[in-house]
């Protein structure tokens, strides 16, 4: 963290007191951002279990997103340093941030690459939320006959709504390879024509359009599944079926992590098993959350790493490598806290799919342009210091177990 960041930080914190704490939202329970202490992994997983999503977290404390019901709970452990509820600025999806893309513009925008590169991409929809909107997939190669045949890599954004820059990021990698292939770039001519790549832009559709409904952002996080008690909105990263709900999140309907009723329960987490079940040349795989700048991977459900030494090494040794280009801190997912039911779990522990979690910028929460808002400004430059690392799991696609230099081995352990 920076030091003007910290300095910023602490400020609010200090300025939005408990005392301080207002009400701010006209829905049933209230929300807050939190800082909480917290020394090590151990004790952040308590708060991660009390059903807050920890958006931050630092040597001595973590900043967290949650309802006013987990803020008492907090308060009475006496860990809670500072809330504050306070709106993030009157953001506005059409006008400021006019260059991220609503569910309609995404579509589109997916729907004319496609239209005008049928040799290259297919669009499919994998699946209808319940709230209508098709979950699209893009398929980018130069041979479909053989496309099976290759070796693929998948990349998706936008499990969690608010998390706009997340879907930016696969669109942006879907016009990048058409651009760069029709430009004759011949290193993206031949991943194109030797790899099968599959682009799910955004997870949660229904999610992302009811956060900038009527042109404010609404924080949220889930999907918009009515739960059985009435309430709204499953956390389809901790929906994945294994090791599902086995810490790390809540069964609270309520809760910014609330896990559902079952593993799969969810028409988005179901498809995206289904799609890469439907695809077994899948070997790698990236998931873009924000924010926080990490690049995560197994476990998240428990503290040991993978059992397996080559695959846990082909883990850490790709992340330190796409660190080098982004700058982000790798490291296990559960180093952070213990987190379960998450999609590079599942595809790691099912299918033994090299899978990371990328958490990109900005590094710190926002009051006013950061956090999940950070502006449209930052899009452009997020990207390119991802295109690397994109790149660099499409390129090893075809073994990723070659990066450990020992001879060519079993493309899975
Ligand atoms: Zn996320």
């Amino acid at each position: 963290m920076k030091k003007n960041t910290m300095l910023l930080l602490s400020i609010l914190f200090s300025f939005f007191t408990l005392s301080s704490v207002q009400q701010a939202k006209s829905t049933d329970h209230n929300y807050y951002w939190m800082k909480i202490t917290a020394h090590d992994k151990f004790e952040r997983s308590v708060i991660a279990n009390l059903g807050v999503a920890i958006e931050i977290v630092k040597d001595d404390y973590v900043i967290a997103y949650g309802n006013d019901r987990e803020l008492e709970k907090l308060k009475s452990m006496g860990k809670l340093v500072a809330a504050s509820n306070l709106a993030l600025e009157p953001l506005d999806f059409p006008t400021s941030d006019a260059a991220y893309h609503n569910y309609t513009e995404l579509v589109e925008a997916m729907q004319t690459l496609a239209k005008q590169n049928p040799d290259l991409v297919q669009m499919t929809s994998i699946a209808k939320t319940i709230e209508g909107h098709d979950m699209w997939a893009l398929r980018i190669t130069s041979d479909f006959a053989h496309a099976d045949q290759k070796p693929a890599a998948i990349y998706m954004g936008g499990h969690h709504a608010r998390e706009h820059l997340s879907v930016e990021m696969p669109l942006m990698l879907a016009q990048y390879l058409i651009a760069q292939y029709r430009a004759n770039n011949p290193r993206i001519v031949g991943l194109v024509n030797s790899r099968d790549i599959h682009i799910i832009p955004t997870v949660n559709p229904d999610g992302m359009e009811y956060d900038i409904k009527d042109t404010s952002y609404k924080m949220w996080r889930k999907n918009r599944a009515r739960n059985s008690d009435g309430t709204y909105g499953v956390d389809l990263n901790r929906n994945y079926g294994f090791q599902w709900g086995t810490g790390g999140s809540s069964t609270d309907t309520e809760s910014e992590v609330y896990m559902g009723p079952k593993a799969f329960s969810e028409v988005e987490s179901t498809a995206i098993k289904n799609y890469i079940e439907a695809h077994v040349n899948i070997t790698t795989l990236l998931s873009f959350h924000s924010f926080s700048k990490l690049i995560l991977y197994p476990w998240g459900h428990k503290y040991d790493g993978i059992e397996n030494e080559k695959a846990k090494a082909v883990h850490e040794t790709m992340a330190k490598k796409m660190a080098t280009w982004n700058d982000y801190e790798p490291g296990q997912a559960s180093g952070l806290y213990i987190a379960s039911g998450d999609t590079t779990d599942w595809a790691f522990g099912v299918h033994q799919i090299i899978s990371f979690t990328f958490e990109l910028d900005p590094a710190n929460s926002g009051f006013g342009g950061g956090g999940f808002y950070p502006g449209a400004g930052v899009i452009q430059p997020v990207f390119d210091k991802n295109i690397e690392p994109m790149l660099y799991l499409l390129e090893y696609a075809d073994n990723p177990y070659r990066v450990l230099n020992i001879g060519i081995g079993p493309i899975k352990p």
